[in-house]
């Protein structure tokens, strides 16, 4: 019998088990129930519900889950032991569940269409109005000074790229966390994956909606960072107001704009802040010397951007490649945190523009990429995000199949 309230949790199950859902062997498990004595009446956890007050009999049950379920009373809660596997199943339950509120929406009816087309047309240009962008380097603002219209459409389309970005990982993660949850308890299969069709369609619909609103050059660009060779510091009068600082300075400068450079979905030319903000912190509140460093820290981006050009221009020695990955969750922040995502944002961007296939039962995808795209996902490659080659240039399988006979959770040998 149970023993202490401490050992005990209050479930509501009538929420959790619908007559819909397989039990598997956990409808076995034994459960307390109080009903009056008509035949299909309610079963409730607690003898006290109101619901069951007004009959005058009740009987007391001991009853099967599997027996129980369809007449489960909604607003009850039943004790249930802390390590009883109904728990763990009503979790994987709730997982699967939870993609309904996904896919049974109304198309949004502010969902503007005409705004979705000029963000597309917006974005191809850069993240700010080009206008902005000649003006500060020409510095000859005068009338035409700032266009408050053009700031405020690039800032709109901004918002719209981030309103997919952030929906698509959402809906992604509880696609997976679904694709969990039936793993654990693979009897869920047939009512779940009906649901996780549906959600896949959901989720490609936004995943191209962000995709159209991210340019397959700058994610080129930016993987060709990688390859380009680390620059030397050669000292010079212009570096001289950061004194002894000034290679170490250089050194650090480098890093932040590679690494932001690297991961990122923007051109290479909006990397400026990385560089700037290691100066002002580098320079502080002293003056003498500044504006010659960073004309000279302007020009070595400058060189920079120039080099991962040149070597994102060159042309690739295989042809493009099939890739698998298996994208991460976000991860769930404690209490009042939000949702982590462990993906940078160009692996993100390079997931939504390049993927051919998408295996909503293992979560998988298949990208088909340029070599130098590949190169760099393989070094993205972790046991939270297994990457690996699908198939050689020669093999005609179709990617849906290749990526179905993936096992992401195996070795993964890198492209
Ligand atoms: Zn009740």
């Amino acid at each position: 019998m149970l023993s202490t309230d401490e050992d005990l949790r209050a479930v509501p199950l009538g929420q959790t088990f619908t007559a819909e859902i397989p039990l598997g062997p956990n409808g076995g498990t034994v459960i307390r129930c109080y009903a009056s004595t008509s035949p299909k009446s309610k079963l409730h956890g607690d003898a006290e519900c109101k619901a069951l007050r007004t009959t005058s009999t009740t009987a007391d049950l001991e009853l099967s889950l599997s027996a129980a379920v369809g007449r489960l009373c909604t607003r009850c809660r039943w004790p249930l032991p802390t390590d009883s596997p109904v728990l763990l199943l009503g979790a994987a339950i709730i997982s699967v569940d939870s993609l309904k509120i996904w896919i049974d929406r109304e198309p949004d009816p502010d969902g503007d269409i005409q705004a979705e087309r000029d963000a597309v047309l917006a974005l191809a240009t850069g993240e700010y109005p080009p206008s902005a962008t000649s003006q500060r380097s020409e510095g000859d603002g005068e009338d035409e000074a700032f266009d408050d219209e053009e700031w405020n459409r690039y800032a709109r389309a901004r918002d719209i790229r981030q309103n997919h970005f952030t929906h698509w990982r959402r809906l992604h993660s509880y696609l997976a966390r679904s694709i969990e949850a039936v793993s654990e308890f693979p009897f869920l299969r047939p009512w779940a994956e009906p649901l996780q069709v549906r959600l896949a369609a959901v989720l490609d619909e936004e995943r191209r909606a962000f995709a159209a609103l991210l340019q397959p050059d700058s994610l080129r660009e930016a993987a060709a960072v990688r390859l380009i060779q680390t620059p030397e510091f050669t000292p010079g009068p212009e570096f001289a107001g950061l004194g002894n600082e000034a290679a170490r300075t250089f050194r650090r400068a480098w890093h932040e704009w590679n690494l932001q450079a690297a991961w990122s979905w923007h051109r290479l030319e909006e990397h400026d802040f990385a560089v700037d903000s290691v100066l002002r912190d580098a320079f502080g509140r002293r003056r003498k010397g500044r504006p010659e460093a960073e004309a000279a820290f302007e020009r070595l981006a400058a060189d920079w951007i120039a080099k991962a050009h040149s070597r994102a221009a060159q042309p690739d020695e295989t042809p493009w490649q099939l890739i698998g990955v298996k994208a991460p969750a976000l991860t769930r922040g404690h209490y009042t945190e939000p949702d982590r995502d462990p993906l940078t944002h160009w692996e993100s961007a390079v997931l939504a523009t390049y993927q051919v296939a998408f295996d909503h039962t293992a979560g998988t995808a298949a990208l088909l990429v340029p070599q130098l795209i590949a190169g760099q996902l393989a070094t993205a490659a972790s046991s939270t995000m297994p990457v690996a080659r699908l198939g050689t240039p020669a093999n005609a399988l179709p990617a849906e199949m290749l990526l179905s006979h993936w096992q992401p959770d195996e070795t993964t040998p890198q492209p």
